[in-house]
């Protein structure tokens, strides 16, 4: 190793001149001991491409694809590495605490290794794949004659507990390629083998990491320690075959979860129980609001009259809210001529999100993946000038995009949808008015809905990918730019996603935080140059001369079926008044109240509620229990006393008995929760 001194260049902007083979662990602790035991990992930029040496700890292994594990990165970017890599050249670091989110990948990888560890220890004829960590933990793939049983899971759980506590430092070591395929052909490690001979070039070494007698190829980075792997657990077991083939042998995926603490793990698992009883899939069954049929096929949904007459309300509060903004609302078809498509320019950028062209006797034809084409061309039917800008035309419009088999989620990720769509046709002068506008809109949206909490986004274009994008550079510094002026003007905070606009144009996105935290992409913004070129849009300026407008396209449930998927998750079915399927549910003690049923079913029908009343010759507990159960806001029970006071005995949802009240004043409060959108009862 050569002793020259190299430049390490520190978050705070301080430079270090040290030898080179330092270390980022010699960097903390020269920092202060405290940051050294605190760290997990460093970051490192190089400046040039040997900073690292070896360069053999490139890639946090945050996909699940082998390559992603084991291919070669980009290396001028930022990556991770041990706290024991010895730096060779000049590099940016950044030490990677507990409190960064990409440590959480790196303790998970190394509890992969913990587990692989554990299962050669209990099982040594078991043959090891790879095991990278996963948005929530981290798998293992072993090849193993005999399936691992329950009892094998546990016994692998404690033996892990074993291995943490040895606390064996994980060591990165290196051997010559042809000795490592050597030894893992003569051992039968065909997975490893593979690794090896597919991402390695001959003649190299190979990375290896080494935790007490275990060793594993691997490019790392690591802990320090197993015994930093301290909160984990081992959750399931899978089967899957070798490279996807059938015909290879079946593996058995082992799948875990870890934390850097006991809290957090336990947070975790609260977190998972809680999600799956709000689970969209599984309410929309109980509360028969929808289903997916496979005669019919996957990502169709079918509305159940429960659902659909929430749609109803979302509907209606949509298209008003619209009018009321100065919106006109419009319809148009569901397929369209391929040249339609071509001009628009989906034919070219947007294809393999279509469904396949149908052949007619006079054309080939697409059915829709967008409603912009539509709109354009009803802009088009007609000759417009200045005063008939802006102009806002709104469409609950069904398209369909292809997603590949095995990919549909419920309600979240489906073919075919429905877009709450509006395309705004103006002048460049009027772009940032309205792109605000519609900020202000989705908010609306989100606030009405009950969603307290939204993140933004700005996604622009990659400039160097140009076979992705329409459009001149200035034109798009040109859009970027006011989407950015408008976030600013309204002292949004937002984070720029560089690579993720539309074909056409930068958007703005707007995620809305539910009530477990969770984001979901809903509402979108977008600012569009490109297809009023493409369709040659004019309108006559005040000048008397032709001018080209721009174009906002705009959603703000984004998919109705997903907003719907989401608005269960977060309610877990329990809906405000407002949207309730069934809003207040009649109770009568026995059937001798019937005719008062009737009279007090008719009076709050008329004041505009959906009522259902439960007259089975069934007891009153369990009419109310069913009711309950299917989350019904209010449930009113009367008997004798009710009938001759003119009152009802008032259950409202989570709030139990309240109690004998008179049903005008009951359709007062309720009719007044109705039209506020209220979220409380
Ligand atoms: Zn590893
Ligand atoms: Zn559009």
């Amino acid at each position: 190793m050569s002793t020259n001194t190299i430049a390490i260049h520190l978050p705070d902007g301080s430079v270090r001149e040290v030898p080179s083979g330092t270390t980022p662990l010699d960097i903390a602790n020269s920092i202060s001991p405290r940051l050294a035991a605190a760290s997990i990992a460093a970051r490192i930029t190089p400046f040039t491409a040997t900073a690292v040496q070896n360069s053999a700890s490139d890639g946090q292994p945050d996909s699940q694809s082998e390559a992603a594990m084991y291919a070669a990165e980009d290396v001028a970017a930022p990556r991770l590495a041990d706290l024991t890599a010895p730096l060779t050249a000049d590099v940016k670091l950044e030490l990677v605490t507990e409190k960064d989110p990409d440590a959480l990948k790196v303790l998970r990888h190394s509890a992969a290794h913990v587990l692989a560890t554990a299962v050669l220890e209990l099982f040594p004829e078991t043959k090891l794949g790879h095991g990278p960590a996963t948005d929530s933990g981290f798998f293992y793939d072993f090849y193993r004659a005999q399936p691992f049983t329950p009892e094998d899971l546990a016994a692998i759980e404690a033996k892990m507990a074993e291995v943490v506590a040895r606390n064996e430092p994980f060591c990165h070591e290196f051997a010559p390629r042809d000795k490592a395929l050597e030894a893992f052909e003569r051992d039968g490690d065909f997975m490893k083998t593979h690794f090896v001979t597919r991402f390695t070039a001959p003649g190299s070494e190979v990375s290896f990491y080494r935790n007490g007698k275990f060793v594993d190829f691997c490019r790392g980075p690591h802990v320090p320690s197993t015994g930093r792997v301290k909160a984990f657990k081992v959750t399931s077991l899978a089967g899957a075959y070798w490279l996807g083939d059938e015909k290879n042998p079946q593996l058995q995926r082992i799948y875990g979860t870890a934390f850097f603490s006991k809290k957090d793990l336990d947070e975790h698992f609260a977190r998972l129980e809680e999600a799956a009883r709000r689970d969209h899939r599984v309410l929309g069954k109980q509360l028969d609001l929808f289903s997916i049929q496979d005669l019919a096929g996957a990502g169709l949904i079918f509305w159940h009259p429960k659902g659909a007459i929430i749609r109803k309300v979302m509907e209606d509060w949509m298209r008003d809210e619209c009018l009321r903004r100065g919106y006109q609302l419009v319809y148009t078809p569901h397929v369209a001529r391929v040249n339609l498509w071509q001009t628009s320019g989906h034919e070219g950028f947007y294809a393999g999100n279509m469904y396949t062209p149908m052949e007619l006797d006079d054309a080939m034809y697409r059915i829709k993946p967008m409603n912009c084409p539509f709109h354009i061309l009803i802009y088009k039917n007609s000759p417009k000038s200045y005063r008939d800008l802006p102009a806002r035309y709104a469409e609950l419009g069904n398209v369909y995009r292809y997603e590949r088999s095995g990919t549909m989620h419920g309600l979240l990720r489906v073919r075919g949808f429905t877009q709450d769509d509006a395309h705004i046709f103006c002048t460049p002068q009027q772009i940032e008015g309205e792109v605000s506008a519609c900020i202000d809109f989705a908010e609306a949206v989100l606030k009405t809905f009950g969603f307290q909490e939204y993140k933004v986004e700005l996604s622009t274009w990659d400039p160097s990918d140009r076979a992705h994008y329409t459009g001149s550079s200035e034109n798009w510094d040109l859009a970027i730019r006011s989407l950015d002026n408008v976030l600013k003007s309204r002292s949004i905070e937002y984070r720029i996603i560089p690579g993720e606009a539309a074909f056409y144009g930068p958007k703005i996105d707007i995620k809305l935080v539910d009530v477990l935290g969770r984001l979901w992409q809903l509402s979108t913004v977008q600012f569009d140059f490109n297809l009023p070129a493409r369709f040659e849009l004019e309108y006559v300026g005040e000048d008397g001369e032709r001018h080209q407008p721009v174009m906002v396209h705009r959603a703000l449930f984004g998919s109705v079926e997903r907003f719907f998927g989401v608005l269960i998750e977060h309610y877990a079915g329990a809906f405000p008044l407002w949207l309730a399927p069934v809003q207040i549910g009649l109770v009568p003690i026995s059937e001798r109240h019937a005719a008062y049923a009737q009279k007090v079913e008719a009076a709050l029908e008329d004041a505009g509620f959906r009522v259902e009343t439960d007259d089975r010759n069934e007891k009153m507990n369990a009419k109310i229990r069913d009711f309950a159960n299917q989350k019904v806001p209010y449930i009113l029970v009367f008997g004798d006393k009710e009938e001759a006071s003119g009152s009802v005995s008032v259950r409202i949802r989570g709030k139990g008995d309240q109690g004998a009240m008179p049903l005008d004043a009951f359709i007062a409060k309720a009719k007044e929760l109705v039209a506020t959108q209220s979220i409380e009862l």
